[in-house]
């Protein structure tokens, strides 16, 4: 951000709390840097999980869970049920949390990714704009190219438990 949203001032960057902040002269507004939030879906199947393989930069070509940004009026359930259903056609339900997983390897910024178990209870499997190619993967066959952002570490500790 190279602007004051409130007044339009260019922003300078000012020692705050020991570190350099985007800060306005003029409001005397400080523009804190906030991590992403993201939210991905564990979905089982007969000791299997669905992957997706990604077709955009970044990490496109690899693998990853359903997922994406939560928006700023949504909750991360409501978030990771939205876009299961966007990306893979499949109505889920949010049965627990797995784990909050952060991540400082995605060039769009640092973040966390909120897993959460999700049981399918309706739909059948389709392809997307963003993933294709949606499988259920056996522990021993899920493949090595991963996404980062946290679902490399997602599915991986996933991977353990079957191991
Ligand atoms: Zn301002």
């Amino acid at each position: 951000m190279r602007f004051c949203s409130n007044c339009g001032t260019s922003l300078v960057l000012k020692e705050i709390e020991q570190r350099q902040r985007a800060y306005c002269p003029e409001c005397r507004r400080v523009y804190y840097e906030q991590l992403k939030i993201g939210a991905g879906a564990l979905i089982e199947l007969d000791r299997k999980i669905l992957l997706l393989k990604r077709t955009k930069e970044p990490f496109a070509g690899c693998w990853n869970l359903p997922a994406g940004y939560v928006e700023v009026d949504e909750s991360p359930v409501q978030a990771v049920i939205r876009e299961v259903y966007e990306e893979v056609g499949l109505r889920v339900e949010v049965t627990d949390l797995v784990d909050v997983y952060f991540f400082n390897d995605d060039p769009r910024g640092n973040g966390i990714l909120v897993v959460y178990h999700c049981v399918v209870r309706e739909g059948a499997l389709i392809e997307s704009d963003e993933a294709v190619a949606p499988t259920y993967f056996f522990s021993k066959d899920i493949p090595a190219n991963l996404s980062g952002g946290g679902h490399d570490q997602a599915i991986r500790a996933w991977q353990k438990l079957y191991t």
